[in-house]
């Protein structure tokens, strides 16, 4: 894994040192600019076992933002892998930039309507794509499988030594969270923060991909969505401008700002105890925020 530019970013806030709270950010945004950094984790076996194959071909989906395709392109450009996008709806007369990034990288593009695009979920559909395509290896959306948990784990590796009583992540797929959970220690809570609006499977999903029941062990915090997956309004960006003033850290506008404005509002309501030591996993995505009109962000 490419773990040497990753860094562990103490906070200092007058907030933090009232409430006595130790704060770090697992800066793994800082792995690539464009790139999210939990993907490159999560997409790490998928790719090892493509390595192994004859085809050299990884296959995967994603809507026209999709950092999952960005680093599905990345990656597979620097291991000489073959990659194809299969993107939802009809293909647009401007790509996004996101689509623009994974072309210049050498993936091949497939744009499916979205009704099409719902139904391939089952190895049925699978093996469809395979005679159309030719063989490849699949890689569920988001990563969201075994293997895409089993790479995150890998990230709690980073983590071993510096004793945090709290880890810290946002949820899509849940597929980084398993990882999370599976390689944790039984001295670490993991927190979970859903961008998504009424996530009621999180436990179901962390099963699924885990076999784990993590019940006691993990804790969710559901009311920092801001509406559902990709909304946002003046209140969060006004946070995400000064928590990048204050602490010197960027986030974005769809993940980490929801994150980190979940936790510095439980930290302000005292939810944690004096001395907890709480890591976030600065997950990446910045790449979102060119979505914002010009001059709304001060980095
Ligand atoms: C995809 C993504 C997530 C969500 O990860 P899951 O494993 O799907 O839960 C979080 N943060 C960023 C920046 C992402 O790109």
């Amino acid at each position: 894994m490419p773990i040497s530019n990753i860094s562990l970013q103490k906070i200092e806030s007058n907030l933090l040192t009232q409430k006595k709270i130790n704060l770090a950010i697992l800066r793994l945004d800082k792995i690539h600019e464009h790139v999210s950094g939990n993907k490159l984790f999560k997409l790490h076996y998928y790719v090892e076992e493509c390595l192994q194959s004859n085809h050299k071909t990884v296959l995967t989906f994603g809507g026209a933002y999709s950092n999952h395709l960005v680093a599905t392109a990345f990656l597979c450009n620097k291991k000489n892998i073959k990659s194809i996008g299969i993107v939802r709806g009809e293909e647009p007369a401007q790509l996004s930039h996101t689509l623009q990034k994974c072309k210049a990288l050498g993936m091949i593009l497939q744009f499916i309507s979205r009704e099409q695009y719902k139904k391939i979920s089952n190895d049925e559909e699978y093996l469809l794509l395979k005679k159309m395509y030719g063989n490849c290896s699949i890689v569920p959306e988001g990563g969201y499988g075994y293997l895409g948990a089993k790479g995150a784990s890998l990230i709690m590796d980073i983590l071993k030594s510096k004793n945090p009583s709290h880890v810290c992540t946002c949820v899509g797929t849940a597929t980084t969270l398993a990882g999370l959970c599976m390689n944790k220690v039984a001295s670490e809570k993991i927190i979970a923060i859903p961008v998504i609006k009424n996530m009621k499977d999180i436990f179901t999903r962390i099963e699924a991909l885990t076999q784990l029941n993590v019940e006691k062990d993990l804790i969710v915090f559901n009311d920092y969505h801001f509406g559902g997956y990709a909304k946002h309004n003046a209140e969060l960006i006004t946070f995400m401008n000064k928590f990048y003033v204050d602490c010197n850290v960027p986030t974005d506008i769809v993940y980490t700002a929801k994150m980190m404005y979940g936790i510095m509002d439980k930290i302000a309501n005292n939810y944690f105890e004096k001395g907890s030591k709480i890591v976030c996993i600065h997950t990446g995505g910045l790449q979102g925020n060119y979505s914002l009109p010009d001059g709304t962000l001060v980095f």
